[in-house]
């Protein structure tokens, strides 16, 4: 978005909100409120200066952690919002927000081929995930749930947490549920919920979703889909030529209940969560009465179906505006955004398959691609060492990288590179989260200059 296009419809969200603001018989702020310049100079110049101490999650050559700004567009109605600040708790405190977040929770739903869904808006994924496994537990109160031993750690706490049983199922060489391990589990165990990953944290790997959704059917359990991170490349799974494998998206349709975070792959800034339930009858479960709210309306309060209390009605209105700019779709809207990070991903893939200096972990199924630097001896320590080296030099380069390291069981790597010498029980890789388009358009250059700092390491290890 061109800034002089944000900055004018900034000042006029400004303005709007100050004849909002006057529409109302007139008052003076009190004096208590006030502020002197010289105190908002200082603390603005310190702001500014603590802010600089960030990793520039902005740029293309941060290819580290899951991190980017939100769109100008999520910015501009999430300060257009905030101004006013409404709580999307109940209608009594967000009206206006609580409808766009039905309406933006409700194209989330279609986007997965959720008729009428239940669902609501979250601070994140974590809480969301927690709401999935807490109606998990109210519907099979003495049955466990399983999820990978790649699955997002906050499943284990929360579990704990609301004293679930759980028990993590292995995954096979990509960071997938392993199928055979998931059966022989439902044998052995009462099992009443299966947690399906729809882009684990660390490898980016899309669990089966269609043979779980089949064996879940078999055994009569439950399907939860935790898509905090990918679940809006189902919209990238429509149609013919998906640059993806489809199949696991297409099973979506079929959990019972699915987590997706607009602050990953949606544009959003932190705080925005979604969760949905196929069958809208849980709602009972989230059955209480509050003593202060619920007062402006008959209709569904948000609050009324949700375990946290206030949220920004600011983060639904952004949401909100940011689909109406950048629709679900495939071929336009986010689709194309999508599209540039999934290229980018196999581009870097390719590349590193034939490359003698560095050497891919697992094939990417999303956009987030591990792998390691070519190590003096095909060691766990050796890799580790490499990899360490790898992640400090490419931060201090001229064209510096900024990279996140990842720590993968060494029977795991061994899969792929039976080579490996296991003498340490775990590996540090680096992890390479491309998710920004513009990545498409850099990969090949950072792939060379990438290689490049790859001998420099190696002829350093070797002395
Ligand atoms: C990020 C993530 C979570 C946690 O979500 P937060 O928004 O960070 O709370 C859960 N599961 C998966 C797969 C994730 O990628």
């Amino acid at each position: 978005m061109d800034p002089s296009l944000f900055s004018r419809y900034l000042l006029r969200s400004i303005e709007a909100h100050e004849r909002w603001t006057r529409s109302r018989s007139p008052y003076v702020p009190d004096s208590s409120l006030e502020v002197d310049e010289d105190r908002i100079a200082a603390a603005f110049d310190e702001l500014m200066h603590r802010l600089g101490e960030c990793y520039p999650f902005f740029h293309p050559s941060y290819i580290g952690q899951m991190l980017k700004p939100p769109h100008p567009a999520a910015m501009l109605a999430y300060f257009a919002a905030m101004q006013i600040n409404p709580n999307n708790h109940a209608l009594d405190g967000g009206p206006a927000t609580s409808t766009m977040e039905k309406e933006a929770v409700a194209d989330i739903g279609r986007m997965f081929g959720y008729d009428a869904p239940l669902g609501h808006l979250t601070g994140g994924g974590t809480v969301a995930n927690l709401e999935a496994l807490w109606v998990a537990r109210e519907i099979h109160p003495d049955k466990r749930v399983v999820f990978s031993d790649q699955a997002h750690y906050t499943h284990r706490r929360m579990c704990d947490l609301i004293g679930l049983k759980y028990m993590e199922i292995p995954s096979d060489a990509s960071g997938r549920m392993d199928i055979d391990s998931l059966r022989n589990a439902l044998y052995s165990e009462e099992i009443g919920t299966i947690v399906a990953t729809v882009g684990t944290t660390g490898l980016g790997a899309v669990d089966p979703v269609h043979s779980i959704v089949a064996i879940a059917e078999e055994f009569g359990c439950r399907v939860h889909a935790d898509a905090a991170y990918g679940g809006f490349y189902t919209l990238l799974a429509r149609g013919e030529a998906c640059l993806l494998d489809p199949v696991p998206f297409r099973a979506i349709p079929s959990c019972d209940s699915i987590v997706i975070d607009p602050h990953k792959h949606g544009l959003q800034p932190y705080g925005c969560g979604c969760v949905l339930f196929r069958d809208p009858s849980v709602g009972m479960i989230y059955h209480h009465d509050s003593p202060y709210t619920y007062f402006t309306s008959n209709d569904l309060h948000l609050g009324e179906i949700s375990l946290e209390c206030s949220r920004a009605g600011a983060s639904a209105a952004a949401l909100w505006f940011s689909l109406r700019c950048f629709p679900l779709e495939r071929e336009s809207g986010l689709g194309p955004i999508l599209r540039g990070c999934r290229e980018a991903a196999i581009t870097w893939a390719d590349l590193i398959r034939t490359s003698t200096e560095l050497y891919i972990v697992t094939e990417p199924m999303l956009d987030i691609v591990t792998w390691f630097p070519r190590p003096v001896t095909m060691s766990a320590c050796g890799i580790s060492l490499v990899s360490e080296k790898m992640f400090e030099h490419a931060m201090r380069a001229p064209a510096p990288k900024f990279l996140s390291k990842f720590r993968i069981p060494t029977a795991k790597l061994q899969m792929r590179y039976p080579e490996i010498r296991p003498d340490a029980e775990d590996t540090t890789v680096l992890r390479s989260v491309l998710m920004k388009p513009e990545h498409r358009s850099h990969i090949s250059t950072f792939h060379s200059e990438l290689e490049e700092l790859a001998r420099v390491i190696s002829s350093e290890c070797d002395q």
